[in-house]
């Protein structure tokens, strides 16, 4: 008997046809010239020396990870004050969103998160066939109100990218309370603190005691921007045990290496790197946005920005897309959304004092100030 196969080929599911694969930012001018990275919100510090040792010492690349990473969650969990047992760490923290959604997400659930925010939230949910929802941003960052307002019946997760990428913009922790206080106890609220080292220590564990308060709130963390390790793939999450458990029952089971488990570990042990970082980010982010703040005749401007990045609009006489150009041509690549809606910004990575020099006066030079 013969079964009747209607499709020539392995035929993917109607939500997962409709995923773009993801466009890097370019690293090279039109000539071919490499260029500085100003584009992946990168730590232009490199890595702590010490993760860097971590790195260089031997291990045998024929035996797997601890599938649990014990003693990197023991260390995030010294240094934080969380408990061990409800921290999971996987391939960046990319992974653990993935599974978060995956866990409580599928056809005909809607995921929400705001208008402008990171570009994997809606393949997230396009991966598990649910649709995301972009509520209407304030400004450009997010709006608490309209987070709330875009729950329906159907809203299984909301995530909140805070500081926000691509924008920078922070909510205060009462904005997090008062946006977790309007949720339905079964809708879970991620808290994606990918940027959480560069914002002020004051801000910075708040949304942990949101987590370990309530059973609907998982916050995650990476090794990949401030600690400088982007390449090793190591984020974490903390979260309830219920959370925690449906984290663990879907990531990979070897999902952070070795290399990737004694280099985060190292990281953690030199919190002075990351304060380092921090410092070295907020005086050139300000001396950035100064700059920017006196073109504001030419239509240039920048959002207000926690992160290590500056969204800056183009909104005059100069465009996006001739600044993208010139600071190409100056050395450095840096990344123009049109893909998510911002045709008229580039997201510009704050980088060492001698790329923000250049930006500045490339700028400026666009612009027709003299030095
Ligand atoms: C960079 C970034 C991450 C980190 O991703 P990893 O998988 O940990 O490298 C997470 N969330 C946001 C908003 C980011 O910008």
């Amino acid at each position: 008997m013969t079964i009747a196969r209607p499709n020539p080929r392995p035929t993917a599911k109607p939500w997962i046809a409709e995923i773009h694969a993801y466009v890097p930012g370019k690293s090279k001018s039109a000539s071919g010239k490499p260029l500085v990275k100003l584009s992946a919100n990168e730590n232009p510090l490199g890595s702590s020396p010490a993760a860097l040792a971590a790195l260089a010492e031997a291990h045998v690349a024929a035996d797997y990870p601890d599938p649990d990473a014990k003693a990197l969650r023991e260390a995030i969990a010294d240094v934080h004050g969380l408990d061990p047992a409800l921290i999971v760490c996987g391939t960046g923290s990319g992974e653990l969103l993935h599974c978060a959604v995956q866990a409580l997400c599928g056809p005909g659930d809607e995921v929400v998160c705001s208008r402008y925010s990171f570009s994997l939230y809606p393949l997230l949910a396009h991966k598990v066939g649910a649709t995301p929802v972009f509520a209407e941003p304030e400004g450009y960052g997010a709006s608490v109100d309209n987070l709330l307002a875009a729950v329906t019946e159907r809203t299984n997760v909301v995530l909140l990218d805070n500081p926000n990428n691509p924008v920078g913009t922070f909510l205060l922790p009462s904005e997090i309370v008062r946006l977790h206080a309007g949720l339905p106890s079964d809708v879970l609220l991620v808290v994606d603190e990918a940027y959480g080292e560069y914002v002020d220590p004051a801000f910075q564990t708040q949304a942990f005691e949101l987590a370990a308060a309530h059973e609907n709130v998982l916050v995650s963390r990476t090794f990949s921007k401030a600690y400088g390790l982007a390449s090793e793939r190591v984020g974490w999450v903390t979260g309830s045990a219920h959370l925690i458990d449906l984290v663990n029952r879907l990531r990979g089971a070897f999902n952070v290496s070795v290399s990737g488990q004694k280099a985060a570990l190292a990281a953690l042990g030199d919190q002075n790197f990351v304060e380092r970082s921090r410092n070295h980010n907020a005086t050139e982010r300000a001396r950035l946005a100064d700059a920017i703040a006196m073109l504001g005749n030419h239509g240039v401007s920048a959002s207000p920005s926690e992160a290590n990045f500056l969204l800056v609009h183009f909104e005059g006489a100069v465009t996006a897309a001739q600044a993208l150009a010139a600071l190409s041509d100056a050395g450095y690549a840096v990344r123009h959304l049109p893909s998510q809606g911002l045709p008229d910004a580039l997201r510009i990575t704050i980088g060492t004092t001698e790329a923000t020099t250049d930006v500045i006066a490339t700028l400026r030079a666009l612009c027709g100030e003299a030095e």
